[in-house]
Formats: C-alpha cells, sequence, structure tokens
C-alpha cells in the first residue's frame, strides 16, 4: 500500500497522522522533481489500515482493496522458544524427534540431545525416502 505525491511536507503528515509505514524520497525520473512515497509493506498493517480508510475511499479504491486482502489473514507472532538444558525426555541413543516435538509443543527449544536425535532421525528418514525413490 504507497502513497506517492512530490509535496515532502503533506507526505510526512500524512505518516504521522496514520502511524504507520515509512516514507521514501524516490529517485527522480529526468527533469522531475523528486517523489515522495508513504509505504506499508507488512501484511498486518495493511489489514489493519485498509479497513479504517474503507469509508473514506471511492467506490473504484474501495473495490481494489477488497480485492487485494480478499482472503488475507494476520500473520502470527513469532514464538520465542525458550532455551532449556537437558531435559531427560529421551536416551542419547534413541532416534527419533520425539523430544523435539515434545519441547516445541511446550515453547522451549530442543535441548543438545534431543535436537541431536531429530536431526539423526531425519537424516535416516531422508536416507530411506531416497533409498525408496530411486
Ligand atoms: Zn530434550
Amino acid at each position: 500500500m504507497s502513497v506517492k505525491m512530490n509535496d515532502e511536507d503533506i507526505i510526512k503528515r500524512f505518516h504521522t497522522v496514520v502511524g504507520y509505514g515509512r516514507v521514501i524520497k524516490r529517485k527522480p525520473y529526468l527533469h522531475h522533481d523528486p517523489m515522495w512515497e508513504w509505504r506499508l509493506t507488512r501484511t498486518n498493517d495493511i489489514l489493519k489500515l485498509s479497513k479504517k480508510f474503507l469509508p473514506f475511499m471511492g467506490l473504484r479504491r474501495t473495490k481494489q482493496i477488497l480485492t487485494a486482502t480478499k482472503g488475507k489473514v494476520p500473520v502470527k507472532k513469532r514464538q520465542v522458544l525458550k532455551i532449556v538444558p537437558e531435559c531427560g525426555y529421551m536416551k542419547p541413543d534413541e532416534i527419533s524427534n520425539r523430544g523435539a516435538h515434545k519441547h516445541v509443543r511446550v515453547g522451549e527449544k530442543p535441548c543438545p540431545t534431543c535436537a541431536e536425535n531429530q536431526h539423526k532421525y531425519l537424516r535416516q528418514w531422508r536416507k530411506a525416502f531416497f533409498e525408496a525413490n530411486k
């Protein structure tokens, strides 16, 4: 979503009023004046603002906004996994992803043993997959 214009002050005021996005100066084309652009690229911000803009838009832009945001869902916040010490979920020689899954399910980063076991498991799985599809 963007708004482009030659007036720097208008674009900057628009930016402060809206409170989202960023303002960039576009390189002038040949003898033209520099262009100022307010840009919004984050999906969640676009979804939030386009709803607020709708009542102020004409028929054509309303249609455009509706087609552009149709079926779009807000992006979920990235989960930050907690770092934990050795857990004892798995034996060191066990080859499976059970422990790593258990860690992620409770919001933890897999401990070194579980991560190593998952790595071994995936390597084994990959090898078996390529053997089967030769
Ligand atoms: Zn573990």
